[in-house]
């Protein structure tokens, strides 16, 4: 199985997974990049898989319909054009062409509805706008507290899962977590791989659940060394952990 990044607007990723014949994207926000890596490598679309209804993710799937009439997995919660299988938490999405299974996990906080793709055969999780690489997505519909909980259902999976995000945001967000958890020579050396990786123009994703526990601070907010830059920062305590995150999060909004 082929797992590939294909690149649509500045910084997002569609993923695409395929077998050499039959493929299944993620997060199409621009049918484009998908028409033409199909194109060129002899593929036909066998079906579209959604975490939520913001246009740089949902804006190509009328396009790719007019040309491959397939199955659209979508967030129940969530009102998006082109979804024909409304899904939520613990359903799972089968994609018989590829034989491949993917869990749905529910994970509010970007947005009410967001939910991830988890396939266990692969090892793999596709993420959308939630989990990012040393990053996390913005809240603009839900709770600190619905993102940490979502954030922490995802840090669950097994450390070997990789981690599809949906954007390459991972230099700057390394920027941040250097920042905030000085102490941490992980962060330092993945931010020299990241760098190099970038001036080839190469994504640094897939990420690891693994790799995002040592260096993501949004999934570290109660680490003591985290816990005294807050103090620092906001100048005073942090009450319990979803505040922590929140003043996190806050402070990224600024950064
Ligand atoms: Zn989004
Ligand atoms: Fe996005």
């Amino acid at each position: 199985m082929h797992i590939v990044a294909l690149q649509a607007f500045r910084d997002n990723y569609i993923w695409m997974i395929h077998d050499s014949r039959s493929a299944v994207v993620v997060d199409p926000g621009d049918a484009g990049p998908v028409l033409a890596a199909c194109a060129r490598d002899g593929l036909r679309l066998a079906g579209i898989l959604v975490t939520h209804h913001h246009p740089d993710h949902t804006g190509g799937i009328a396009a790719l319909l007019q040309r491959w009439s397939v199955p659209v997995w979508g967030p129940a919660g969530e009102d998006i054009g082109g979804v024909s299988r409304r899904v939520a938490g613990g359903d799972v999405a089968e994609l018989d062409a590829l034989g491949l299974r993917f869990e749905v996990l529910e994970v509010p906080g970007h947005t009410l509805g967001h939910v991830a793709y988890h396939c266990a055969s692969l090892r793999l999780v596709l993420c959308g706008d939630t989990l990012f690489s040393a990053g996390c997505g913005r809240l603009f519909e839900g709770t600190p507290q619905q993102m940490l909980e979502s954030l922490e259902r995802l840090a669950s999976l097994p450390p070997d899962t990789q981690v599809l995000c949906a954007h390459e945001y991972t230099v700057s967000n390394l920027q941040f977590a250097r920042r905030v958890e000085p102490g941490n020579p992980e962060i330092e050396e993945y931010e020299h791989w990241c760098l190099r990786r970038r001036s080839e123009q190469l994504p640094t994703l897939p990420s690891s659940i693994g790799r995002e526990r040592q260096v993501n601070p949004f999934l570290r907010s109660d680490q003591a060394s985290i816990r005294a830059q807050l103090r620092e920062h906001f100048g005073r305590e942090a009450t319990d952990r979803v505040d922590a995150f929140a003043m996190l999060r806050q402070w990224k909004n600024d950064f």
